[in-house]
């Protein structure tokens, strides 16, 4: 009977990225060559993840996208933000610009993979 490798996160912690080991003790969540990485467009893991956060729908990050900032984006927040929805849902993220406001709209992933 095989033994099964179970990860120990009490003791183990790994990149987030490519899940090379890391010191337990050390707060880094990437090793240092994901950390600078670009995995997308130029932009790292983390800065990818970080934008889609501020979008990502409540409860479940696979449901439709909508999103509204006041003030307006700017455009290098736009930027990051479309490249984190295409590299997490798989499709670009559309942007309403009103004069207050910018409101981000993403199909989401479920819609995208057609489930
Ligand atoms: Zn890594």
């Amino acid at each position: 009977m095989a033994t099964k490798k179970t990860f120990n996160s009490a003791t183990e912690k790994h990149c987030l990225t490519c899940a090379a080991h890391l010191p337990k003790d050390d707060e880094a969540v990437y090793c240092p060559t994901c950390e600078i990485r670009p995995v997308h467009l130029g932009y790292t893991d983390a800065q990818l993840r970080t934008a889609f956060s501020r979008v990502e729908p409540y409860g479940n990050w696979k449901n439709p996208i909508r999103q509204s900032f006041s003030p307006p984006l700017s455009g290098a927040e736009r930027a990051l933000i479309s490249a984190a929805v295409g590299f997490f849902t798989g499709e670009s993220a559309k942007f309403i610009e009103e004069e207050h406001e910018t409101t981000v709209v993403g199909r989401g992933y479920y819609v995208v993979i057609g489930a």
